[in-house]
């Protein structure tokens, strides 16, 4: 077994693929975790006194953003939140009873929400009259709308500065490349770390893991014991189709050419900072809900798809 490349004591069991490094456990936990402190701290993420959220699913990820910031920041000053969906075959209990259990050895309390409580019905429900009607809008849209909504109303109801996700390298690229695709420069700025509040409504959301690559999640997660099950989402297989092809393609180039990933981001992070420092959008509040939402509309976006398939008898706050 050969050594490892940083310590050069312990026998090297990793491989990590984007830097070339065979590195032993403890050197490549430590690798990820410094590496989250840096992008932390080099866009002032989050400061001493900040009570952060950490926005928890239950996977690998998550698993992760919870054991680094635990570490990294007073314990006393975080939460967790998770959002439950509402789809029968995918019922993530165990994960979160795992979590909880582990949130809570940390000192992290965690609160829950669901679609359910927020829109009036569950995911599955929604998804159903959609389909019923006949409109071809992917479950996830749904889904991340009702999320998103969620992490927020639970930060404002506790009181929460910061909200912590848990997007890793591979899903930031993602949404890099899409928005980009799509033409859309104010969405592109949007997950720029630099970007401003655009609502009073809105506590800042962070994304600590961004530089951290979803096969190094996994491996972290693996090492720490962590074990999410491995159920998969029924709805996976109709994640809007670009988002899909992107993800495919995306993969491709990173086996192929290591670090292509991590290049990408790095890249935008310079090209939109001024950019994005420079931008001041604020977003309206919709006349429905009284929530944000975009500029430009007076209805927000998960509204409009309540409206669009007929449920929009929410009990949003
Ligand atoms: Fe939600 Fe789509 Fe993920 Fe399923 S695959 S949990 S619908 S975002
Ligand atoms: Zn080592
Ligand atoms: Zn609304």
């Amino acid at each position: 077994m050969p050594l490892c490349d940083t310590c050069g004591v312990r026998e090297a069991t990793i491989y990590q693929r984007h830097t070339g490094k065979k590195l032993c456990s403890e050197c490549f936990i430590k690798s990820v975790k410094e590496r989250i402190k840096k992008e932390i701290k080099k866009y002032n993420m989050i400061n001493s006194r900040d009570r952060v959220l950490l926005a928890l699913s239950g996977g690998k990820d998550s698993f992760v953003l919870l054991d680094v910031l635990s570490e990294i920041h007073d314990p006393s000053k975080l939460g967790g939140v998770t959002v439950i969906e509402g789809i029968e075959s995918y019922n993530r209990a165990e994960d979160l009873e795992k979590l909880r259990k582990y949130a809570l050895e940390r000192g992290v309390e965690l609160h829950t929400t669901s679609i359910k409580e927020l829109s009036g019905y569950s995911l599955d429900e929604v998804v159903k009259k959609s389909f019923e009607k006949g409109l071809k809008i992917s479950p996830c849209t749904f889904c991340g709308i009702f999320r998103r909504r969620g992490i927020n109303h639970i930060a404002r109801l506790y009181g929460y500065d910061k909200v912590a996700t848990a997007h890793n390298l591979d899903d930031e690229a993602q949404t890099v490349i899409i928005n980009i695709l799509r033409g859309d420069i104010n969405r592109t700025m949007s997950i720029h770390p630099m970007r401003k509040n655009p609502s009073e409504l809105f506590v800042q959301r962070v994304k600590p893991l961004r530089k951290i690559y979803e096969y190094e999640t996994a491996i972290y997660a693996k090492i720490k014991g962590y074990r999410p099950q491995v159920v998969e989402c029924p709805y996976l297989n109709l994640m809007p189709s670009l988002r899909a092809r992107v993800r495919e393609i995306l993969y491709l180039l990173e086996e192929e050419r290591p670090g292509i990933l991590l290049r990408l981001l790095e890249t935008f992070d310079e090209i939109f900072a001024e950019e994005t420092i420079r931008s001041s959008i604020k977003l309206g509040v919709c006349r429905i809900c009284g929530e944000p939402t975009s500029p430009g509309r007076d209805i927000c976006k998960a509204c409009e798809l309540l409206l669009r398939v007929g449920l929009l008898r929410s009990q949003i706050t």
